[in-house]
């Protein structure tokens, strides 16, 4: 008994937390005229995740269990009363991001990852001016860039976080995104743009197909991770239809 209210407490809990930290995009019928992009959704018909069909709704986290992966971009999930649909690279950049927000609050806690073979990056002069101009602000970040010859940099750490990424097109991008900014912004300002182009490079990307439990892991990291329900640029990282109201589009009530 005791067991059980305990368990019902700390679901709950977890819930409201979650809820809290956004309000997540219900899709109304309104939003959604047009189904027939639903069709194409290739539904994996064998229950890979019997987890979910057992667990009593009590239990049942708030974005649900993965079912399926569709286009190579989107994870369906099923909670105790709707269908929700992710956008796999949209929510796993904002992980990425906020993990980097914390890091960066914790002063030099953001891990570093050397790599086995520094990478050489050849820029115009411009682009390479840039860059070095704010390799302060990018080593507060884990990213380690030094001069190189005459139109390089060399690359010799990556912040753990985004270990993997396409380092050349990540300064590539970098540099430009610096030449962008003017003068406006404030050292913080300037790290949280950087760290969001470092979250989009070093997130899973659209079309990269996952596996059922890497799904979960996202979800699950998801519902820990504030300000999840947006990605960086402020769009939504998932949808949930209510059974309700898809019952409504087939006339069931
Ligand atoms: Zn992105």
């Amino acid at each position: 008994m005791r067991e059980n209210v305990r368990t019902m407490d700390s679901a709950s809990a977890g819930q409201n937390r979650f809820q809290s930290h956004f309000a997540g995009t219900r899709l109304r019928l309104k939003d959604f005229p047009d189904l027939a992009g639903m069709y194409s959704v290739k539904v994996d018909l064998k229950d890979d995740e019997p987890v979910s069909s057992q667990t009593a709704p009590d239990e049942m986290p708030p974005l649900g269990f993965a079912k399926a992966q569709f286009h190579d971009t989107y994870i369906i999930s099923q909670t105790s009363d709707s269908i929700v649909i992710i956008d796999q690279h949209a929510a796993h950049e904002r992980i990425v991001m906020e993990n980097f927000k914390a890091g960066l609050a914790q002063e030099n806690s953001v891990a570093t990852q050397m790599l086995l073979i520094p990478e050489i990056v050849e820029l115009s002069v411009s682009e390479k001016m840039r860059i070095l101009e704010n390799a302060d602000n990018f080593e507060k970040l884990g990213l380690k860039v030094e001069d190189f010859g005459s139109k390089a940099v060399i690359v010799r750490e990556v912040p753990a976080l985004i270990a993997g990424a396409d380092t050349k097109k990540l300064i590539k991008d970098l540099a430009s995104e610096i030449n962008e900014w003017g003068n406006a912004f404030s050292l913080t300002e300037k790290l949280h743009k950087i760290c969001a182009t470092m979250a989009c490079h070093g997130s899973v990307r659209a079309g990269r197909k996952l596996n059922i439990e890497e799904m979960n892991r996202l979800l699950r990291d998801m519902e820990k991770t504030p300000h999840s329900g947006q990605c960086n640029h402020g769009r939504p990282t998932y949808v949930e239809l209510k059974i309700k109201d898809i019952e409504k589009l087939f006339d069931r009530r």
